[in-house]
């Protein structure tokens, strides 16, 4: 694996696989990479001929100064965990050269940014992530963009971008990699200490909660809801947001009638976590996981739908929990359901933007 700094050596270097017609799949990450990331590197290894992992923590997407100040950055180890997932290219460019002087332009996604992280981060995060997406993929022009379901607001935004732009790329959502006992990789996980680390599980334990009320034939938002509100104050997380939203338009929903985003973010010990679960009404069909033999309601495991957990996973499970079936926003595919001790998934299908 090679490492780039500038546009120029990334051009250089995809020239000939242009030419030769290969394949390309961009991951853009910001560093400090974990089981989420390299999922999202061996699925585009398995699918590209040339893998590129960009590795850039792009300061306009960032809210608060202190947060881009400690975030984790590990290049070196960071190098070694992409290469081993199969990436070809690390481009890993400065922000002089991402941004130089004289940089004056934006690329904006409008109303689907408002709402859920754009509304509690302010327009500027969610304009920082479509621009430099916007100008990762012209540096790259990948075939297809691969990207996790962990950041679901964001999915729904590029998708709007990709098409809005008729940017000739693919999109592939990959499922939320999960540690053991639920909580939801994120390179500031690192900055959790051990007593923020174990009340960081409430977010997993809200979206299970209403889940299970969902796999109980629950529909009223205001409940499902309510659910999810009592066990994170029972670790005393307060949420920065946390809603029930239609998964095309992100608009709040009273009433879980088809597959909804249930989403949430909080700041637990100083450190602002985020995840989310597709909630299914009871009923829909085709979101069965393929090894789904068990009654659903013996089934067990910490998993929510659409995630997988990481390949390091024990394959104890925390204690056993009602399971529920899960769907996919709208214009993506169901992602079957994985038991930890069967990391693969299988039958994914790429989807276009
Ligand atoms: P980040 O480095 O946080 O900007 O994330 C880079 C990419 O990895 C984004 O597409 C994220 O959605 C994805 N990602 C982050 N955490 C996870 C996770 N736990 N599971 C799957 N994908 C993830």
């Amino acid at each position: 694996m090679r490492t780039l700094r500038t546009v120029g050596e990334l051009r250089a270097a995809l020239a000939p696989a242009r030419e030769t017609g290969s394949t390309i799949g961009l991951v853009p990450t910001m560093g400090a990479l974990h089981e989420g990331h390299l999922s999202l590197i061996r699925r585009a290894r398995e699918q590209c001929d040339v893998v590129v992992v960009s590795l850039f923590v792009n300061p306009a997407q960032f809210n608060e100064h202190s947060d881009l100040e400690r975030y984790p950055r590990s290049e070196r180890h960071d190098a070694g965990l992409a290469a081993e997932a199969g990436a070809d290219l690390l481009f890993a460019p400065s922000v002089e050269e991402v941004y130089p002087p004289g940089f004056a332009t934006a690329v904006e996604v409008l109303g689907l940014t408002d709402r859920l992280e754009g509304a509690s981060r302010g327009a500027a995060h969610f304009r920082g992530v479509t621009t430099v997406v916007t100008k990762l993929l012209c540096m790259t022009m990948p075939d297809t963009l691969y990207l996790g379901q962990k950041d679901a607001q964001q999915v729904i935004v590029i998708r709007r971008l990709v098409a809005d732009l008729n940017l000739p790329v693919q999109i592939e959502a990959l499922p939320t990699v999960r540690e053991a006992d639920g909580l939801a990789l994120s390179s500031r996980n690192a900055l959790l200490d051990p007593a923020a680390r174990a009340r960081a599980l409430a977010l997993h334990a809200a979206l299970h909660a209403a889940g299970e009320l969902a796999e109980a034939g629950e529909r009223s938002a205001q409940v499902l809801l309510d659910a999810a509100h009592d066990a994170l104050a029972s670790a005393a997380v307060r949420p920065d947001y946390l809603a029930l939203v239609d998964p095309d338009t992100l608009e709040p929903l009273t009433e879980l009638y088809r597959p909804a985003l249930l989403a949430v973010a909080a700041s637990v010990g100083g450190v602002r976590l985020i995840d989310n679960a597709v909630l299914q009404p009871t009923g829909v069909k085709g979101v069965r996981r393929a090894d789904d033999t068990m009654p659903r309601r013996v089934r067990a495991t910490a998993l929510l739908p659409g995630d997988r957990a990481p390949r390091t996973t024990p394959t104890k499970l925390p204690s056993p929990r009602v399971s529920y079936t899960g769907g996919a926003p709208a214009g993506e595919t169901v992602h079957p359901q994985t038991s930890a001790t069967t990391p693969e998934r299988s039958g994914e299908t790429r989807c276009s933007a």
